[in-house]
């Protein structure tokens, strides 16, 4: 019996967790549970699963649910992400919150020797090489829930062998706007981003998916992840969704990883990894699929792809930046206050006004993610 931790419970990653769980009732039980906003899910998800701990967003959300649920225990804000992560009674956390809150949680779970499966792909952007070096500290696996890197850590046969690695191949399906020109695409609105072709997502990663910011990031996310230099992971077009990551070893061989484009496939990996569950979703059929193709990403339509590769090789506070600007900048785009053209514009900016620091604790990772907020808000004013 795995018993897990669940933080983002109520997001796209989170409901797929559960949905993998409750299918596996006898494998897996639902020790403690994390939501943001979406209180009233939570609730249902209470009466489902029955955790003993909830963390919620804020305090007030804390007593109210406190005051209708006395039997349960409920935290709040940082603090009570990081109660859960480190509960004793939980031996798997799945960290899917969104953005930079899933930093703290992290390194407490890793620090109490808790397997982490992470979807939280900012954690690594931010802080990846202390994150794998706690890890290693304390003996434990960090298994990753996003698709591509899951396809790798499969590939891998879940282990990290550098040295039989010449290349690592992430997929991108090109987003929403792949066949639009340039300029169409720079201008496109919230509405249109968030049709992804292939995936279905939360807003913020949908996006980033049409920028291809994502593919940065998993960039960034796969170097420490896979202990590997930034020049030896590349990034290929593949319009099908279909195969998801690919290891080129130095012998020329390459394994690939394919499924339906589905995130409970990867989900339901990290949850049992090293075992696999049978799980009841259509199976890929290849014969129906069509042609599968591939081809190198056009950086003057994804300028999103270069910048994240720039932050990644200056490291220090840099990724943190780039990704906490984004945050920013996406949210912006969201409201509809900018078009999408400008999304990478305002990182770029935030990135150039950037004094460079080296990583020396979590404090310095947050300051500058903190500073990047406040930057790129200073920038959208400039825009509007
Ligand atoms: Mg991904």
């Amino acid at each position: 019996m795995r018993k897990l931790a669940v933080l983002g419970s109520t997001g796209s990653i989170g409901r797929g967790v559960l949905e993998v769980v409750d299918l596996f009732r006898d494998r897996f039980t639902v020790e403690a549970l994390a939501a943001g906003g979406n209180v009233a899910l939570l609730q249902r998800q209470i009466d489902r699963f029955s955790p003993r701990k909830v963390s919620v967003r804020s305090r007030r959300e804390a007593e109210r649910l406190k005051a209708e649920r006395p039997h349960l225990e409920v935290l709040w804000g940082e603090e009570g992400l990081v109660a859960l992560a480190s509960a004793e009674e939980v031996d798997l956390v799945v960290i899917a919150v969104v953005g930079a809150v899933g930093l703290r949680p992290t390194l407490a779970a890793l620090q109490e020797g808790k397997r982490v499966a992470l979807a939280t792909k900012e954690v690594m952007v931010m802080a990846g090489e202390w994150v794998m070096r706690r890890a290693e500290e304390r003996g434990v696996e960090i298994v990753p829930v996003d698709s591509e890197h899951s396809a790798l850590f499969q590939a891998l046969g879940g282990k990290r062998k550098a040295e039989a690695i010449r290349r690592l191949i992430l997929t991108a399906s090109g987003g929403p706007f792949y066949h639009l020109p340039v300029e169409e695409m720079q201008r496109a609105g919230p509405d249109q981003a968030l049709r992804h072709p292939v995936w279905k997502m939360g807003p913020k990663i949908s996006v980033d998916s049409a920028t291809l910011m994502n593919k940065g990031l998993e960039v960034i996310e796969a170097r420490w992840l896979f202990d590997l230099p930034p020049e030896r992971i590349e990034v290929l077009i593949h319009p099908q969704g279909i195969v998801h990551g690919m290891v080129e070893f130095v012998d020329g061989s390459v394994i690939a990883q394919m499924s339906r484009p589905d995130m409970k496939i990867p989900i339901a990996y990290a949850l049992s990894y090293p075992e696999r569950l049978p799980l009841p979703y259509p199976v890929l059929d290849l014969h129906r699929s069509g042609p599968l193709t591939f081809h190198p990403p056009d950086l003057e339509r994804f300028p999103a792809l270069r910048l994240a590769r720039e932050a990644l090789e200056a490291g220090g506070t840099m990724p943190a930046v780039l990704n906490a600007a984004d945050e920013i900048a996406v949210e912006a785009f969201l409201k509809g206050r900018i078009p999408l053209g400008k999304v990478v514009e305002v990182v770029r900016r935030v990135l150039e006004r950037h004094t460079w620091r080296p990583l020396s604790g979590v404090e310095e990772v947050l300051e500058a993610d903190r500073w990047a907020r406040e930057e790129a808000r200073k920038v959208l004013e400039g825009i509007r």
